[in-house]
């Protein structure tokens, strides 16, 4: 690339420039648009809009000394795409015949943040969906800035073009009245209220904050052939009320926001349609002269242009650029080499599909003093903002999908993964861990917001948040049966690991590529730890939230991650990259949608309420129940020694007390993958024809649901899991230090066991009966032939019923007191949940189906009779107990009555 050309512009030269036409000073590029004087080129969509030559014009500066004369005193000049003077806070710019026939992408990023996400530096910067097209248009003295709507689109020379002119406009941000001719003979504007304005919308994401003209600056001009980058050191005021810990005063903060504007590509990229079995990131156009009798939406997918070297005929080939990343100056030396092979990684994928060394990592020398955010540089970035992420967000031409520019952006505290968070874990983050809301909208509009809307779970990464816990369940169990040596040899290789495979995920998303939450369902989990499993792809694809594999004590330990890609990986690459991109060979590709390795399910299938138990974030092997009994068997064997394994002689008990939090939420959060399957749906994308597809939608087997609902009383209804060392309970102590920064230490000092317990046995009890579950079970009841065995609501309701209730059972005449209650305290908290979740579908408090409503009216019915028995009988309780029964037999007294009361239609 050229270097950047900047001069002071002499004065004199410019009276010259001005008075006698000379147009180009010689070390400027040459370029047949750029002719001095040159009349602007009328705008192709704006016909009766161009003008004529600027001495016409009223309102020219005068012929004896030009406007810019004046203006550009002093300023100083930059040669790329555009020409640009600079003059203290005024940027000007001089927009000749080429600058309004083009179309310009618009990238935006926060260069310097303020530490609060999203405004944290390295972010890419984008409000709604597209990225943005700029175009400048000539309307008699004025320059129009104008967004191009992109979504729309009908082939010119046809009706439909006028159609779609006419219903669908582009939006004209900005008018900018034109100064006079500048040095070069094109119309000179000052670009300065364009950029030194709210152009990203920042104070959407900042309330109370306006942008503020006076107080912001140019952080940098810089013009070259193919972009211009610009930054804007810009300063949002406020009157000082909202505070952040990370800004010195709020009154004035400062945020350098950077844009890469750069001419659109015309380079023979061709667009490659999209195929709902593999996961792509889409660019949707909607094509008026699409002939289909289904919609007129065209599918995209977003991937680079990998072109063929001229006179090249055979695969594979080496691509004229490869994809070049830049390894950034600022990444520890250390993790270099991790970073780099999780790239290159995808090489082997992009070989299948006919390419040679299609990615190259270079790493940024010292001395660099390139911008990341320019358009020409992709680059792993290291940063620290504290706000605990990694991402790999792509610049995409709106119209075509192609990949123009990406940065993978790694935050440094990745590796701080004792996280005071971890001290208190709230119903929220438990709710985050297991995909949200569990009832599914039952209107369309409330659907459609949770899946697009403010409150949806958005394709954008939450890979390293988790990472950041499972790296923490990792240290956390690691150390039982070995040595100091051993042990820090296993900590580097997990965490290595781990980095490794986060890199590999971000570069994926880079790629073009979505999650894919069914890609760690490849292997059993007993081979992924068998002896052959080790540096095997352990997974489908990387693009899944991997766990951290951690085996039982009595088997053989595999990697704690994935060290390669995955053959989901690898078809993926080769539906969107193939040399062979022909419609039939796209078509075979996909079509072998239905291979076990090739499943695919993504962010928006994986919303608590969706049906399909394989597709978790954070889940691994290809059962999951055995992965939450695994889960279970390492939680219990690690719990002994947790004080002495998470904590050295010095040091406080925090670990000690993030550790526990850890464990119990790696047993819930499996418990809650085992629940999935209960009502639970087998979900297939494959298509008609696909060798060997499945339905798109069929029942779990019944005995799996079955052994499940098993597993749960076990291991969440049940005491027994919960029985961990007393002497445990006194360490687990919340960090003492209170100071700005923190915002999630523990409130109690002592360990609130149980809050945690029930927060966990709740959400599994919630999913069982959420309304979602119950009426897919309703369905699926009818929906199966009546010969064959199904799990029917009645059953499951009356065995939960039956389960938490079982005391009335088994209760004998013995000797209970408070310290040893014939119904525990986890039990009596456990059945009040239950008898509320069963009052509220009594009531019909819910949207469950009625026959629901009917079985839990009888449910408590015979609840009632039980507990009345019980309490009239010789059976000494102790004093909890016996309040807890009275209590519940008066509730649901209380509830039966009322449900009857109740007026119905
Ligand atoms: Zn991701």
């Amino acid at each position: 690339m050229r270097n950047l050309s900047q001069s002071i512009i002499c004065v004199l030269t410019l009276v010259a420039v001005g008075i006698l036409g000379v147009a180009r000073g010689d070390d400027e590029p040459k370029s047949s648009d750029d002719q001095s004087g040159e009349v602007a080129a009328t705008p192709t969509t704006t016909a009766s809009s161009s003008s004529s030559s600027s001495t016409s014009k009223p309102s020219a500066p005068t012929r004896r000394l030009p406007a810019h004369v004046g203006l550009l005193k002093d300023a100083k000049s930059h040669t790329g795409l555009f020409r640009l003077y600079q003059k203290g806070n005024k940027l000007y710019g001089e927009l000749t015949g080429s600058n309004y026939r083009r179309e310009y992408m618009v990238l935006i990023a926060i260069a310097r943040g303020i530490g609060q996400a999203p405004l944290v530096g390295g972010f890419t910067w984008q409000l709604g969906d597209d990225d943005w097209i700029w175009k400048f248009r000539k309307i008699d003295d004025r320059v129009h800035v104008i967004r191009s709507n992109v979504r729309f689109r009908a082939n010119s020379g046809f009706p439909e073009q006028t159609a779609v002119r006419q219903a669908y406009t582009d939006s004209v941000l900005f008018s900018l009245r034109i100064l006079g001719k500048g040095p070069k003979g094109g119309d000179l504007v000052d670009l300065s209220p364009v950029f030194m304005s709210d152009l990203p919308q920042i104070s959407q994401t900042l309330p109370g904050f306006s942008f503020s003209s006076t107080k912001s600056s140019w952080a940098e001009v810089k013009a070259f052939d193919r972009n211009v980058e610009l930054e804007v050191a810009a300063t949002y005021a406020s009157s000082g009320r909202v505070s952040f810990d990370t800004v010195a005063d709020s009154r004035g903060v400062t945020i350098n926001v950077h844009y890469s504007i750069s001419a659109l590509p015309k380079s023979g990229y061709k667009t490659r349609v999209a195929d709902d079995r593999i996961g792509y990131f889409l660019t949707v156009i909607k094509n008026f002269n699409k002939k289909s009798d289904r919609d007129q939406f065209e599918r995209y997918i977003n991937r680079w242009h990998l072109a063929k070297p001229p006179g090249a005929t055979k695969a594979p080939y080496t691509p004229k650029d490869p994809i070049v990343f830049w390894i950034e100056k600022t990444v520890p030396h250390q993790y270099r080499r991790p970073v780099r092979e999780g790239i290159e990684e995808w090489n082997k994928a992009f070989e299948k599909a006919g390419w040679l060394d299609a990615i190259e990592v270079r790493q940024q020398p010292d001395d660099a003093d390139w911008d990341p955010e320019d358009i020409n540089y992709n680059t792993f970035r290291w940063i620290t903002s504290g706000a605990g992420f990694a991402m790999g967000p792509s610049r995409v031409n709106p119209r075509t999908g192609q990949i123009l520019d990406a940065d993978i952006i790694f935050d440094a505290d990745f590796l701080q993964f004792w996280k005071e968070e971890f001290e208190t874990l709230t119903p929220d983050a438990v709710e985050a861990m297991t995909g949200g809301p569990l009832d599914r909208p039952t209107d369309q509009a409330s659907a459609a917001e949770l899946i697009f809307g403010k409150r949806a779970l958005k394709p954008n990464c939450q890979l390293s948040s988790g990472m950041a816990r499972q790296i923490c369940f990792g240290m956390a169990a690691l150390g039982v049966h070995k040595d100091a040596k051993e042990l820090a040899v296993e900590k580097e290789k997990l965490i290595m690991q781990a980095l490794k495979e986060t890199v590999m995920h971000e570069v994926g998303h880079t790629l073009g590529l979505r999650h894919n939450f069914k890609g760690s369902r490849l292997m059993e989990l007993k081979d992924i730890n068998s002896e052959e499993g080790a540096s095997q792809a352990m997974v489908a694809s990387v693009m899944d939230y991997n766990p951290t594999n951690y085996a039982p004590s009595d088997w053989h330990q595999g990697d704690y991650y994935t060290t390669t890609i995955g053959p989901y990986d690898y078809w993926a690459i080769e539906y969107g990259y193939t040399t062979a991109g022909s419609t039939k060979e796209l078509s075979k590709i996909a079509a072998r949608s239905a291979e076990p390795a090739l499943s695919y399910a993504t962010d928006e299938d994986t919303i608590a309420f969706d049906p399909d138990p394989h597709a978790n974030r954070w889940d691994l092997g290809d059962d999951p129940l055995e992965y939450a009994k695994t889960r279970a068997q390492i939680v219990k064997e690690v719990m002994p020694g947790l004080i002495d394994r998470t904590t050295e002689d010095g040091d406080d008990y925090t670990q000690a007390r993030r550790a526990f939090n850890i464990l119990l939420s790696e047993h819930g959060q499996s418990m809650f993958f085992a629940a999935r399957l209960i009502g639970g749906l087998h979900t297939s994308r494959s298509h008609k024809g696909d060798k060997d597809a499945k339905p798109p939608v069929e029942m779990v087997g019944v005995e799996k649901q079955r052994e499940s609902l098993k597993l749960l009383e076990e291991q969440v209804f049940s005491d027994d899991p919960f029985d961990f060392p007393s002497e445990l309970y006194n360490y687990l102590a919340g960090s003492n230090w209170r100071h700005w920064g923190q915002s999630r230490f523990a409130v109690r000092k002592d360990f609130p066991l149980h809050d945690v317990i029930s927060m966990w046995q709740t959400r599994v009890l919630s999913q069982l009966l959420s309304s979602t579950t119950l009426g897919r079970m309703h369905d699926t009841e009818f929906k199966v032939p009546s010969d064959q065995d199904v799990l029917t609501t009645a059953e499951l309701i009356e065995r939960l019923t039956k389960s938490i209730f079982s005391e009335l059972d088994t209760v004998e005449e013995g000797d209970f007191t408070n310290r040893k209650p014939a119904v525990s305290s986890l039990r009596r908290s456990l059945q009040r949940e239950h008898l509320r979740m069963l009052a509220r579908l009594a009531m019909g408090n819910t949207v469950a189906p009625d026959d629901c409503q009917t079985i839990a009216f009888a449910e408590l019915s015979a609840l009632e009779a039980r507990i009345g028995q019980l309490l009239k009988s010789n059976v000494k309780l102790d004093s909890y107990s016996r309040a807890h029964m009275q209590e519940t037999e008066s509730r649901i007294n209380k509830v039966l009555s009322a449900e009857l009361s109740l007026f119905r239609p």
